[in-house]
């Protein structure tokens, strides 16, 4: 009997050829996946101080209670933090309202954003105001752009303050999705002191309030009547959080303020406004959902106030401001 008729011969060719893609499909996928997964970087980068776990910061904390970080100055490597970020392309966002008499802080806002805010990384500033005339020209570094939006006056500050949420809202639905990864909403009448950089990011990133945190909570402004959307009742919550200064992801921001704004709307109906206005019902929202990252004090201080012995730098800071001076309605 002859073994190698012409039909074994086709058999065995068929499995070998089988047997051939096999292999290099399986080659392939243990090669491909670890190569994809290694970064590279310049070797610059990989060389910085060794990091401890028994050794740091000792006078604040520098975790939630939902493991959530609290940054500090001395608790990150900002070089390391650029490098890792750096490799990603990133993109920020920045909102910042100057209506009315408002604009009069864009200058040193936007110059000292210049020198601080994410120096060296993709910026896109967005100014709203009712003064489009009055945003001064700054020189912006390679990378980094300056949008103007358009937005009615009003006559009540508590109004214009309340308004942000919902540009915000609409910002991330009509220009941002695909053409940022993070956004950070601030208040124009402050100015940076000092680095605000890669530390701050995460998915949502909230700001303790310089004027609450050494307080219990019973001290908080938080909105205290039941019937208001914004309520947080004695004897609960978490922190104080800044309503001029928030930020993380784009789709975490759009759920905030898209949230915020739906509930101070409906509070509206009734007739009735949060003790803060935006600032309660982010309040709100932060105690439910809590944030992933929060940046201490350093990252929204008062110049009135003087420094505290934890606070080993200021970055970004209010103005003195004389609110009879600026605000259309005292
Ligand atoms: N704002 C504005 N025009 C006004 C009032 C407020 O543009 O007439 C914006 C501005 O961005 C400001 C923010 O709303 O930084 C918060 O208002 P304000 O600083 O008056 O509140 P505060 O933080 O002093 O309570």
């Amino acid at each position: 009997m002859n073994l190698f008729n012409g039909k074994t011969v086709t058999v065995i060719l068929l499995s070998v050829l089988l047997l051939g893609v096999l292999y290099c499909y399986m080659y392939q996928s243990y090669r491909v996946v670890p190569l994809e997964q290694e970064v590279v970087r310049p070797d610059s980068s990989l060389k910085y101080t060794q990091p401890s776990i028994v050794q740091g910061r000792t006078d604040v904390v520098t975790v939630t209670p939902w493991l959530a970080p609290v940054v500090w100055e001395g608790t990150f490597n900002p070089v390391l933090l650029d490098s890792i970020y750096k490799s990603k392309n990133i993109s920020i966002a920045a909102t910042v309202f100057a209506v009315g008499k408002y604009t009069m802080f864009l200058k040193d806002f936007l110059e000292t954003a210049e020198q601080h805010f994410f120096v060296g990384f993709r910026v896109h500033i967005y100014v709203f105001t009712d003064r489009p005339n009055e945003v001064p020209q700054v020189k912006l570094a390679a990378g980094r752009q300056l949008t103007v939006r358009s937005v009615p006056s009003s006559k009540r500050w508590q109004e214009i303050s309340a308004r942000r949420m919902e540009l915000i809202q609409t910002l991330i639905e009509e220009k941002l999705r695909n053409h940022a990864d993070y956004i950070f909403c601030l208040d124009v009448d402050s100015k940076f002191h000092g680095r605000w950089g890669t530390e701050s990011l995460g998915g949502m990133v909230a700001v303790v309030h310089p004027g609450y945190y050494r307080d219990s909570r019973s001290r908080f402004p938080y909105e205290r009547r039941p019937k208001s959307r914004a309520y947080v009742a004695h004897g609960e919550g978490d922190f104080y959080y800044c309503g001029g200064a928030f930020g993380g992801v784009l789709h975490e921001v759009h759920l905030l303020a898209k949230t915020c704004r739906s509930n101070f709307e409906a509070d509206a109906k009734e007739g009735i406004e949060a003790a803060w206005q935006e600032e309660s019902h982010l309040n709100r929202y932060m105690w439910i959902n809590k944030p992933s990252k929060v940046l201490s004090p350093e990252y929204l201080w008062q110049d009135f106030k003087s420094r505290n012995p934890e606070i080993h730098i200021i970055r970004f800071s209010g103005v003195v401001k004389n609110y009879a001076e600026i605000r259309p309605n005292a």
